[in-house]
């Protein structure tokens, strides 16, 4: 008896990935019991697809028998990655230290230039 998928996550992509779950917990002598199947899908169903397709792959790869969406919805803040900055071909220097920058930030009437050493603490922690 298979526990019915829930409506949010009927899709192709959280589909194949439930399968290689069930798979998985075979694996692992863990077999999921339809209640306990019915009780993750349940969890599972509060989240979007891809965080719940995140959360299984999550679990699979680390070997984990439950399913954790807060801790791959916690871990999920995107970062932007960081690249110098080129205006009409022109590489820009950072304003503070002259390296080339790779951050623009636009404030008032100016332009200022930042490597990724001299950017604002703040801005920082938006980027890896
Ligand atoms: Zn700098």
């Amino acid at each position: 008896m298979k526990p019915t998928i829930p409506q949010n996550l009927n899709c192709p992509e959280f589909l194949t990935i439930w399968e290689i779950w069930r798979t998985h917990r075979a694996e692992i002598r863990h077999p999921l019991t339809p209640t306990c199947e019915t009780i993750q899908l349940k969890k599972l169903a509060r989240w979007s697809v891809n965080v719940a397709v995140e959360t299984v792959e999550t679990s699979i790869c680390n070997g984990w028998q439950g399913l954790w969406p807060e801790k791959v919805n916690g871990s999920k803040r995107k970062k932007t990655k960081l690249y110098p900055i080129k205006i009409y071909g022109e590489t820009k220097n950072c304003s503070q230290c002259g390296v080339p920058a790779v951050y623009k930030s636009s404030g008032g009437a100016y332009d200022y230039y930042y490597c990724a050493d001299c950017m604002p603490e703040k801005v920082k922690a938006q980027f890896e």
